[in-house]
């Protein structure tokens, strides 16, 4: 899977998808990201980017014209039925596991990320499949969610976790939370781990394990249950 994401301020999302297991998924090969910094694009002298709004109003706004040029060059060469555009907005839908499952099936997913005050609705006319927010509140700018969307699309891909199936069992994935879990010292500060986990009876943990994650599911996410 390729996923190319398009921002003002690539050193923001670079550093924070070069770490841990989606770097080095990246290092093998096995999930391709780009970044890319609009900036590359303006044909202004100055390099500018953004400007007033029509009407008057508060703040910048991204320009089209350096957008869609940065678009163009990234996906030049591939169909565009191939590629979706993903634009971070707090007026998307709200990021799922089941969408992050779905844009994980996506071959070339592009993923804008705003700044300022927004975008120029053209853009969104031009380029944009659909947009994905990740929760009801305001950030500065899309890249803190594009690197939400890209560590939680790309963990899906095959390959990317050590045992494939972690990411079934986990909380959410599942339909309930995970139950809790344990490892060494058997004793932290009084606090010892259930006898049940040392049983070597894996039907009586599997058991414990299920009791577990409906008992915290029901206290924390009653809502998982009725679905
Ligand atoms: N004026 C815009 C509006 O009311 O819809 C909000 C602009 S916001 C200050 C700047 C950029 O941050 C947006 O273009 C978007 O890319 C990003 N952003 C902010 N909150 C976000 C959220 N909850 N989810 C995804 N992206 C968000």
């Amino acid at each position: 899977m390729k996923i190319d994401i398009l921002t003002l301020f690539p050193g923001l999302v670079d550093v924070v998808l070069s770490e841990s297991i989606i770097g080095r998924a990246r290092r093998a090969g096995i999930l391709e990201i780009n970044v890319h910094n609009i900036r590359d694009y303006s044909e202004d002298k100055n390099r500018r980017v953004d400007d007033t709004p029509y009407g008057g109003g508060k703040g910048m706004l991204m320009a089209a014209p350096p957008v869609c040029a940065c678009f163009d060059a990234v996906t030049k060469g591939t169909a565009r039925e191939k590629i979706h555009t993903v634009y971070m907005s707090p007026q998307g839908k709200v990021l799922t596991q089941e969408k992050a499952k779905e844009l994980s099936e996506c071959e070339n997913l592009v993923v804008l990320c705003g700044h300022y005050e927004g975008i120029d609705e053209r853009i969104i006319e031009e380029i944009v499949d659909e947009e994905i927010s990740i929760g009801d509140y305001v950030l500065t700018g899309g890249e803190i969610p594009a690197c939400i969307l890209a560590d939680a699309v790309g963990r899906l891909v095959d390959g990317v976790l050590s045992e494939p199936e972690c990411h079934e069992i986990e909380s959410i994935a599942c339909g309930l939370l995970e139950y809790p879990q344990y490892t060494r010292p058997y004793d932290f500060r009084g606090r010892l781990v259930p006898d049940i986990l040392l049983s070597g009876n894996h039907a009586e943990i599997d058991r414990w394990r299920r009791e577990k994650s409906l008992e915290r599911t029901a206290a924390k996410r009653p809502d998982l249950l009725k679905n």
